[in-house]
């Protein structure tokens, strides 16, 4: 039987194989891809731990254009934050359609750091005020720093503010932001302090309840709703989802798992209609953005399979023309 290489892509790998940028414009075109059609997504499969302390989601998708099949396994730990573990562990698997090959197994707390951001750079990009540059970033942990590289990328930045709930989070995010990316960042106290004057926001806590209010957030803002992932949990109140221009990664996601949308639909607020439509259809141009400048645009960020397998296949084309990453052999030593 022929051997089964299969390139290893380890956490540490990730970063220097695939750049904000270049993840920026894989995001692109795989969300206008899945806007054509050129995708098969299923729901993911979730489910939460016995007593509520995590969850283990299984996140399978193949992009049609490319052939690429690919399935994120993750746990997410939300305790873990502060250890010397990430909150979301696990691997994207990468195959070709052609064979049914398994190519590649690469980190998936990189990946979906990376990717996450990225698409809500690509959603700022397209949504966000042209003058958009006062950023409020609310958490602190690996989405916020991910995100604050992705909204420089998006947009020339003025000045940044982030906030969570216990400052020594924040001053070591604040540490980080300058180390690591050389930026000056604020920390303040709340997150109104955050908000307040901001034209960009991104909430990218592990919050189940609002920590963003509709009556802080500026005229003409653009909120990058990244944290809840589930049902029943939401980071933004009601007010504010009902007063804004609402876009999603995918409608059908967002229908069944964003909190944030399903919370105010069961209050009454809005019917499904208040999703405009999904990011993608703005990046192919069948769906109008932002319609003017005082117009608040909300981008309700779940994270998509696609994502993971589009950022999956950049990684392992990358690693081998470079010649990274680790060969194994699963099909084992050669019998004589
Ligand atoms: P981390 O664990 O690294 O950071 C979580 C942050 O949330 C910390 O800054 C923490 O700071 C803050 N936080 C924790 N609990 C609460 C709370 N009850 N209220 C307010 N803030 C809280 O997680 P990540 O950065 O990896 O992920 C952040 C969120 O984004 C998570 O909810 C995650 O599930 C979600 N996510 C969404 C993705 C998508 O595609 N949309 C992809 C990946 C993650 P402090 O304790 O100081 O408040």
């Amino acid at each position: 039987m022929p051997g089964m290489p299969i390139l290893f892509v380890s956490r540490a790998e990730v970063p220097g194989l695939l750049s904000m940028p270049d993840c920026m414009a894989a995001m692109a075109d795989v969300l206008a891809g899945l806007a054509r059609g050129e995708a098969i997504l299923p729901l993911r499969q979730v489910f939460r731990f016995p007593d509520g302390h995590g969850a283990f989601a299984a996140m399978p998708a193949m992009l049609t254009a490319t052939g690429a099949v690919g399935i994120k396994a993750i746990t997410v730990v939300p305790g873990n934050h502060g250890t010397a573990l990430d909150s979301h562990q696990g691997a994207v698997l990468l195959f070709e359609a052609g064979h049914g090959e398994l190519l590649a197994v690469l980190d998936a707390s990189s990946i979906t750091a990376l990717r996450t951001a990225a698409v809500s750079g690509v959603a700022t990009r397209a949504l966000a005020r042209e003058d958009a540059g006062d950023l409020a970033i609310l958490g602190s942990g690996v989405q916020a720093l991910t995100h604050l590289e992705a909204m420089a990328a998006a947009r020339p930045l003025r000045r940044v503010r982030a906030w969570s709930r216990d400052p020594a989070n924040v001053a070591t995010f604040v540490k980080h932001a300058r180390k690591r990316l050389e930026i000056a960042v604020e920390g303040v106290a709340s997150a109104q302090d955050a908000v307040d004057g901001a034209d960009i926001v991104c909430t990218v806590s592990a919050a189940r309840e609002p920590v963003l209010h509709a009556a802080w957030v500026a005229e003409g803002a653009h909120v990058n709703a990244v944290g809840a992932s589930l049902r029943t949990d939401r980071e933004l109140d009601s007010d504010l989802v009902a007063a804004s221009r609402l876009f999603v990664d995918r409608r059908e996601s967002a229908q069944n798992e964003a909190g944030d949308f399903l919370i105010p639909k069961a209050e009454g607020r809005f019917g499904d209609d208040h999703i405009r439509g999904e990011l993608g259809e703005v990046l192919v141009g069948s769906l109008p953005g932002r319609t003017g400048p005082r117009e608040i645009t909300v981008f309700k960020s779940l994270g998509l399979a696609v994502e993971d397998v589009a950022a999956a296949q950049a990684l392992f084309e990358n690693a081998r023309r470079l010649n990274r990453g680790t060969w194994f052999d699963l099909a084992g030593p050669a019998e004589h």
